[in-house]
């Protein structure tokens, strides 16, 4: 008897290549098992999807290939995997192919069977070594931890029996990570196979985070119950990882957005960090929102589980479901795996699904310990010294926090010494050469840097356009407001009567692996008193010692174009605070000060009282009004020319050829622009907004408009496109 499976394998996202390919095979196979099979002259991995008895009409024996090999050291990837896979390609409008192989882990792509076997070997023993020697206690006598506070232990009551999504809306410093270790315990102890996803931003700028949950569960569940999955580990860790996870040995996988399409088949809650972190939008291939599949995985997971239970109660189980053995789940209670959104300034679209009863929303307002918010003081530069980058009011303030010992935080999001390098006779500007930006400058290897396409050079000595030898930078960053600090704060002593020290934090300054943890351990051990850095020094950390935090350039995000400028800046601006007074003793005294030109500006009055739910408001309504998301739904059609011209005769074939198409009269298509960057790396860039009232009538429009996309490549006038894309619920328009 010979079997027909469909197969899916790697398919360039526009390559028009279909679902799947129809292999032939002696055995049946699992649907989600893993196969290499004959491609062209290659052999490549791919996934079965289906396993079929007949072959396709039309196609015989002659013209289908055999299944190269199974790797049968694997077990195959369970339905909700391959549901959220084929969620995930319809909706952000990429192939199958594309999304469920880059879902695995690239080195799975070149391992045969018995490297594979080798290494489950290797990882098998290891795991048996590393296991502490009585058996594991899995029942967490002592879980360690703090005794929760009444708003953590109501959140966590009210996430047990949650039948829907859930909105964490806590404050800064309110014990939101307590809340997400405790939900991790209770799913663990719940059963031995269960799972637990905890997704954060960005996991390299919290390894305090990682190391609360190893210090938490490795010594109950075994030193490779907690792995990591993130772009920054190396190809071998990567599959180590992702092995553990698709095997059950490992119990939580901590990790970035890319995390959300890791194999677990044990899964009980899916916890988002900072759900509000624009890092979950991916912005290459399938441009997927991690935060949002998340939420439809737990679904998924759900109804898995619920579907495996039913089975369970109504007789012996057809097939093994996933984690439906011996989880230890009561009978007629309903398993469910949750979904935890946590974060002090939640996306507005979280925000609304609350509103409207689809999520439930669980505040919790109070810091731990009961200490205070910072206060927030406005610093009107409209009555500051002229030419002064900070205020001196705000240098006496942190000059005073030093001499008590505490610490202070700048923030400025520009990285470098000045965003420009010009000539005052000439007018010339440092330009990049293949950009339409400025390259930056950085005064202490003295290049000049495009932070687009990264073309650096040395700074000229003259004016290259007419040898004036007074060149000089315009605007400022991170390294010159350390700079400027350092001389500021000379004669300011600390406690000691030691001198102040001032230290940078931003991509340059981390770019060396392993430097950023010894610049958080400089602060958090208080070698440093005056930290000056990018937007990756307000985020998640826990510093015990800072009572001043100061952003210095606000404005610019005030006026920006992007209508989710002030949703960004509100939540920074409220991350930032929040890394200040967390230490409660000290809280009273903390202040977050804000330089400004418009103090006037009413994001301000509802940041001083830290009224997220006041700004979430006033912003839905104007969103309400504008049809704008979450009221309205969005996609972007992206064009990359040689010539804007081209890219934009792209956009506008597509624009034409759209006519006719299913539901075209519930969409508004927009002309066709070029995008704020126009041209990096000598490419030039534009785009098209699709808009419709109905997010499933721009689905619907999408996919129809596909293959008409596919087809306009080839038109005459799109003759230099580079490539396109679609981008549905883009972030920024
Ligand atoms: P958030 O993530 O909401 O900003 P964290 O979870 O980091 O807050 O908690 C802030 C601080 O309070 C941490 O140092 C944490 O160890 C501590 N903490 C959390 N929960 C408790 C508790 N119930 N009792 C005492 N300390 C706690
Ligand atoms: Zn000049
Ligand atoms: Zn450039």
């Amino acid at each position: 008897m010979a079997f027909w499976p469909s197969v899916i394998v790697a398919t360039p996202a526009h390559s028009g290549v279909g679902a799947s390919l129809t292999y032939r095979s002696e055995l049946l196979l699992a649907p989600g098992a893993l196969v290499r099979v004959p491609l062209g002259s290659r052999e490549v991995l791919g996934v079965v999807w289906d396993c079929p008895t007949q072959p396709p009409e039309g196609l015989t024996e002659a013209q289908t290939k055999a299944v190269a090999s199974v790797l049968d050291g694997l077990p195959p990837l369970n339905g909700s995997w391959r549901q959220v896979v084929r969620f995930a390609a319809q909706y952000y409008q990429r192939s199958l192919g594309e999304v469920a192989l880059a879902a695995l882990p690239p080195q799975l792509r070149e391992l045969g069977n018995d490297q594979l076997a080798r290494r489950l070997k290797r990882r098998a023993k290891a795991l048996a070594s590393a296991a502490p020697a009585a058996e594991p206690d899995t029942t967490l006598a002592r879980p360690g931890g703090h005794d929760l506070s009444a708003e953590q232990a109501e959140a966590l009551q009210a996430l047990a029996t949650a039948t829907a999504p859930v909105l964490l809306y806590g404050a800064t410093g309110s014990g939101k990570t307590e809340v997400y270790l405790r939900a991790t315990q209770q799913v663990l102890q719940a059963g031995a196979h269960t799972q637990v996803l905890v997704m954060v931003p960005e996991i390299n700028l919290t390894p305090q985070l990682e190391a609360r949950f190893r210090e938490r569960f490795e010594p109950a569940f075994g030193a490779g119950s907690v792995v990591c999955l993130h772009s920054g580990m190396t190809p071998a860790q990567r599959l180590s990882s992702w092995l553990a996870a698709h095997t059950g040995s490992a119990r939580i996988v901590l990790g970035t957005r890319m995390a959300v399409f890791a194999s677990l088949p044990g899964l009980r809650l899916i916890v988002v960090d900072e759900e509000h972190d624009p890092s979950y939008k991916s912005q290459e291939g399938a441009r997927y929102s991690a935060r949002d599949l998340a939420v439809y995985r737990a679904k998924v997971e759900s109804e898995a589980l619920a579907a495996g239970a039913a089975a369970l109660r109504s007789g012996p189980p057809q097939s093994p479901l996933p984690g439906g053995e011996g989880t230890g789940e009561g009978e007629g209670e309903k398993p469910r795996c949750h979904v935890l959104l946590g974060s002090a300034t939640p996306s507005l679209e979280s925000w609304h699904a609350a509103d409207q009863g689809r999520y439930v929303r669980l505040a919790m307002p109070g810091r731990i310990g009961g200490g205070s918010l910072p206060r927030l003081r406005l610093v009107d530069m409209n009555h500051q010294p002229k030419g002064a980058v900070l205020a001196p009011p705000l240098v006496a303030a942190m000059g005073e926090r030093i001499a008590r010992g505490e610490q202070c935080l700048v923030l400025l999001n520009r990285r470098g010494y000045a965003p420009v390098l010009a000539c005052h006779d000439c007018g010339w500007k440092s330009g990049c050469p293949h950009c339409s930006a400025y390259r930056v400058f950085h005064k202490l290897d003295r290049t000049l840097r495009c932070h687009h396409c990264g073309f650096t050079e040395r700074v000229p000595r003259a004016c290259p356009d007419c040898g004036n030898l007074d060149i000089s930078p315009v605007g400022r960053g991170t390294e010159q407001i350390e700079e400027q600090l350092a001389g500021l704060l000379a004669d300011v002593k600390r406690p000691d009567g030691s001198p102040a020290r001032v230290a940078r934090m931003d991509a340059d300054s981390t770019r060396l692996k392993g430097s950023l943890e010894i610049q958080l351990a400089a602060l958090h051990s208080g070698e440093v008193d005056v930290l000056v850095g990018t937007q990756m020094i307000a985020k998640g950390h826990d510093f015990r010692r800072i009572t001043l935090v100061a952003g210095i350039n606000a404005d610019s995000a005030l006026f920006a174009s992007d209508y989710r400028a002030p949703e960004r800046l509100f939540a920074l601006l409220m991350q930032a605070a929040g890394r200040a007074g967390r230490d409660a003793a000290q809280s009273g005294a903390a202040e977050m000060w804000v330089q400004t030109w418009y103090p006037q500006h009413p994001l301000f009055a509802t940041l001083k009282k830290h009224d997220y739910p006041a700004f979430a408001a006033e912003q839905l309504i104007e969103r309400e009004q504008a049809g704008m998301p979450p009221y309205g739904f969005q996609a972007l059609l992206r064009a990359d020319a040689r010539t804007q011209q081209v890219a934009q005769a792209f956009l506008n074939i597509a624009a034409e050829q759209a006519a006719g198409l299913p539901l075209r009269d519930q969409i508004t298509l927009y002309p066709a622009v070029p995008l704020t960057i126009q041209r990096v790396a000598n490419v030039e860039r534009a785009q098209m907004l699709v808009e419709s009232a109905s997010r499933g009538a721009l689905q619907r429009f999408l996919s129809a408009w596909q293959p008409v996309l596919h087809g306009c490549r080839s038109a005459p006038e799109a003759r230099g496109l580079v490539r396109w894309a679609v981008d549905v619920d883009p972030l920024s328009i």
